[in-house]
């Protein structure tokens, strides 16, 4: 899988550091990354958003999530690209744009079943290699500091007790969501279970990020936190080609 995995066009900042952003679901790590893009001037690439077009293409194409030979022929006739947008990526998938449909319960179980394979995810990891390595990103997902860009100058694993991060997906759903909370928060945790326990790459902090635990942080003090972090490597970093 190859050339036809996509390309980005997201246009290139000033600094050439790469700020690797792990954790679970709930963390806050898409909050933290944009924030961080932002203040620093970085792409913010959000990889699960990656993982979640392919899911929806298999979906819609009714593939079995259990053959992986089905799913890489699948993710053989696929491109995804990401733009950025105020908000965060637009997502496109074979040329689509996806971004709405992406946060779907369904496609985000898929998601998470999908991502387990060993084929998939070293189709993704290059892609998103290749959208990275002029450096000046921000790039959030589960394995970024472990497997992607193991290399980054900044790593941090965000963490915080399950129940809070159930807590604060739920928040996110709006005002008339169509989950009950304890619904997000059991599906929250068997994707922590898949992630943290797949063979291929699994969910753990690198063992040389900074972990940070929000659970009894605000976000104000998680985010002075991480650009503390980020304030202390960017100067350090050279600036791309
Ligand atoms: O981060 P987000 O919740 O959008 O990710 C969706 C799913 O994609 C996750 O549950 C996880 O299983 C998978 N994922 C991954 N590796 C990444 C990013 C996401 O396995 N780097």
């Amino acid at each position: 899988m190859s050339e036809k995995l996509g390309s980005s066009q997201l246009a290139r900042p000033g600094s050439s550091i790469i700020v690797a952003i792990d954790g679970p679901a709930g963390a806050g790590k898409s909050t933290i990354a944009r924030h961080l893009a932002q203040r620093f001037g970085l792409l913010n690439i959000e990889t699960g958003a990656m993982y979640r077009a392919y899911a929806l293409k298999a979906l819609r194409a009714a593939m079995p999530l259990d053959e992986s030979s089905a799913l890489e022929r699948l993710a053989d006739e696929t491109t995804i690209r990401l733009e950025a947008g105020e908000s965060g990526n637009r997502v496109l998938l074979d040329g689509e744009d996806v971004t709405g449909l992406l946060r779907d319960p369904l496609v985000t179980e898929t998601a998470s079943r999908v991502s387990v394979f060993p084929a998939i995810r070293a189709w993704m990891v290059k892609l998103q290699q290749q959208l990275g390595e002029g450096g000046g990103v921000v790039m959030e997902g589960r394995d970024i500091g472990t497997v992607v860009f193991p290399g980054a100058q900044v790593k941090i694993f965000l963490d915080a007790a399950p129940e809070v991060r159930g807590q604060r997906r739920f928040d996110q759903l709006g005002p008339t969501p169509d989950q009950l909370p304890e619904e997000v928060i059991r599906e929250m945790r068997a994707r922590d279970e898949r992630d943290r326990n797949r063979v291929d790459s699994p969910l753990r902090a690198a063992a040389d990020a900074v972990l940070l635990d929000t659970t009894h942080m605000t976000l104000e003090e998680v985010l002075q936190a991480a650009e503390a972090l980020v304030t202390e490597r960017i100067d350090a970093a050279p600036t791309p080609r």
